[in-house]
């Protein structure tokens, strides 16, 4: 399938911060919303620095065959949904799940005035939406603040499988570790 290059930010893998683990993160660099405390502004930038093609990271992903998944967070990626549709389809037809992160809503997506928005919902098993609002900080699972919703798209991840997961890890290799997760640092 071809589809545009992918603006990368960073690939991570193991998580068991971002969605049930073991799984893999593909981090987006751009996100136009700039919602205030959030923890990914280093992500805000559209500025490429990194172009892929989707298969270069499906291929990377061979080497770790024990992940139950990916997660896609960043950045926006909706804003880049094709790329991201063409590897959340390779993920799940292997048998993995998808996670995706949004900062817009459920609905917003579906309308089908984002390109490629559908496709990648339809790839999509467990989606986290809407944008992260510092009043309303909180500590549930796999999210920022309690506006955002969890919508269990497909049977493929189940809300049992969310509740316990750690809310922030320690990742990466010795010359890139740093923490990821759900506002470790409040404002
Ligand atoms: S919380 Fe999400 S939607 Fe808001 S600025 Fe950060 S990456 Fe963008």
């Amino acid at each position: 399938m071809s589809a545009p290059q992918l603006n990368l930010g960073a690939l991570d893998a193991p998580s068991w911060a971002n969605g049930p683990g073991p799984r893999a993160v593909v981090w987006v660099r751009g996100c136009a919303r700039h919602c205030p405390g959030c923890i990914n502004a280093h992500l805000w930038d559209p500025e490429p620095r990194r172009f892929v093609d989707w298969e270069e990271i499906a291929g990377w992903l061979e080497a770790w065959p024990d992940l139950r998944g990916i997660t896609l967070s960043g950045g926006e990626p909706f804003a880049q949904a094709k790329p991201l549709a063409c590897l959340a389809h390779r993920v799940r037809e292997k048998g993995g799940d998808v996670v995706a992160f949004s900062g817009h809503t459920c609905d917003e997506l579906a309308r089908g005035e984002i390109p490629g928005a559908k496709d990648l919902l339809g790839e999509t098993d467990l989606l986290v939406d809407g944008p992260y609002l510092a009043e309303q900080s909180t500590e549930l699972p796999l999210r920022g603040s309690a506006n955002q919703k969890l919508h269990f798209l497909t049977g493929r991840i189940r809300a049992d499988e969310i509740e316990g997961l750690p809310r922030r890890e320690w990742i990466g290799g010795l010359a890139s570790v740093r923490v990821t997760g759900f506002n470790p640092f409040p404002h």
